[in-house]
């Protein structure tokens, strides 16, 4: 019989009563220290108490009122983010996959609105995620996840990453924008080429289309930038924000230039939670603390550190590791051995890592994360690679 809760995830018989830090304690006690951050989500680790008193004090007051009002926090929210953009402006929903459906409908409307309606198409790139809704599927393109959902909505031209040629071949008559993360995240963790940014960036102006980032996964912090297109110093036209951005309580954003926000006029577009005062309290705390002074210089320093270790771990154990890949704290080691081996003695050894596609294991810890608590998680990597060594490599690195 089925379970009453439905059963569309392979969960881990892992469930957790309370969260410290990068610490959570399952219900029986044990303690694992989390480098999967709910998947990029608890950007503030567990327990946060700046975060959690703004959404306890906020819930006390008013959570949600609706959009037929003015909401201050979400005003607030919208111009702290404006403030530190590329964007004039912010609309609020609450997950990903509702950013990326907002983003891609905005660009359509823009395009028509300026008169140029038979650009609806977009390019989308292969190893993408996009979420799971019927367009951001089809903009994902990921065959196993589409079987069986047809038809599947149309508009989306899937091309190779971080591949230019590719990209100027795709472009037509049809073509609306280009929509790509700057760090593949579900893909497997691989970074665009920063060259390859500024390319579409030139590409989409040289056209005049319109440049879309999904940065649900690489921004808010997560790559030491406020955003990951900074490091390629461009910017998109638009982009879509979730993740981290409530530090684990719903909200997503799409952040957007004046030229094409301006598209999403009053009965165009809209959703009943998005952007209500619990959501952004908790997106203002979590501001408050990623903008603080020092912060993202932080995140690249340990991002570094974490790196400077999976890099020394693929050296050392090529039977394991093929390479190790990322940016920031969102980091990747393509596996030599099944994925799910190496996580499942990570846990073992009480870290919590998660999988991402092409054989990677997917580190993501909290961005407050400790020096100690990185040095535990190194040695617990270390500790849980000797565990899946094949036994003569055992032997020899002794
Ligand atoms: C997780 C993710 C999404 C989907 O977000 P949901 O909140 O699960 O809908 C979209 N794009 C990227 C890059 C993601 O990592």
């Amino acid at each position: 019989m089925i379970s009453a809760l439905l059963p569309n995830y392979a969960r881990a018989d892992l469930a957790f009563e309370r969260g410290e830090g990068a610490w959570l304690w399952t219900v029986d006690g044990r303690r694992l220290l989390d480098f999967g951050s709910g998947i990029a989500t608890a950007s503030l680790g567990h327990g946060h108490p700046h975060l959690s008193k703004a959404i306890a004090d906020q819930a006390a007051k008013v959570m949600h009122v609706s959009n037929l009002y003015r909401i201050p926090q979400a005003e607030r929210l919208a111009q702290r983010l404006v403030d530190a953009t590329f964007a004039d402006s912010v609309f609020f929903c609450n997950s990903g996959a509702e950013a990326n459906e907002g983003m891609i409908k905005m660009m359509r409307r823009a395009m028509y609105d300026a008169g140029k309606g038979e650009r609806f198409r977009f390019i989308v790139f292969e190893g993408a995620f996009h979420g799971r809704t019927l367009a951001t599927l089809a903009a994902t393109g990921n065959a196993k996840y589409l079987e069986g959902f047809g038809p599947i909505v149309d508009g989306f031209d899937q091309v190779p990453f971080n591949n230019m040629n590719a990209v100027r071949n795709a472009i037509g008559q049809a073509t609306a924008g280009i929509i790509v993360e700057p760090v593949q995240g579900e893909g497997g963790v691989r970074p665009a080429d920063m060259q390859f940014l500024r390319d579409l960036r030139a590409v989409c102006d040289e056209y005049g289309i319109i440049l879309g980032m999904d940065e649900v996964q690489s921004g808010m912090g997560r790559t030491g930038k406020l955003f990951a297109y900074e490091w390629a110093g461009i910017a998109p036209d638009v982009m879509s924000v979730a993740k981290g951005i409530g530090g684990g309580f719903p909200l997503g954003a799409v952040l957007a230039k004046e030229q094409f926000a301006q598209a999403l006029k009053p009965g165009t577009h809209g959703t009943t939670f998005g952007g209500n005062p619990l959501a952004c309290a908790a997106g203002n705390a979590v501001l408050d603390v990623i903008l603080a002074p020092g912060f993202l210089e932080e995140v690249q320093r340990k991002g570094n550190k974490l790196r400077t270790a999976m890099d020394g771990l693929a050296r050392e154990f090529p039977q394991v590791y093929e390479d190790a890949r990322g940016m920031g704290l969102l980091q990747g080691l393509k596996c030599a051995l099944p994925v799910g081996e190496v996580q499942a003695a990570c846990v073992a050894e009480g870290l919590m890592a998660i999988t991402a596609g092409e054989n990677v294991l997917r580190l993501a810890p909290p961005l407050v994360i400790t020096d100690a608590d990185l040095d535990d998680a190194i040695g617990m990597l270390r500790r849980a690679t000797l565990r899946v060594l094949p036994s003569k490599a055992k032997e020899a690195a002794k």
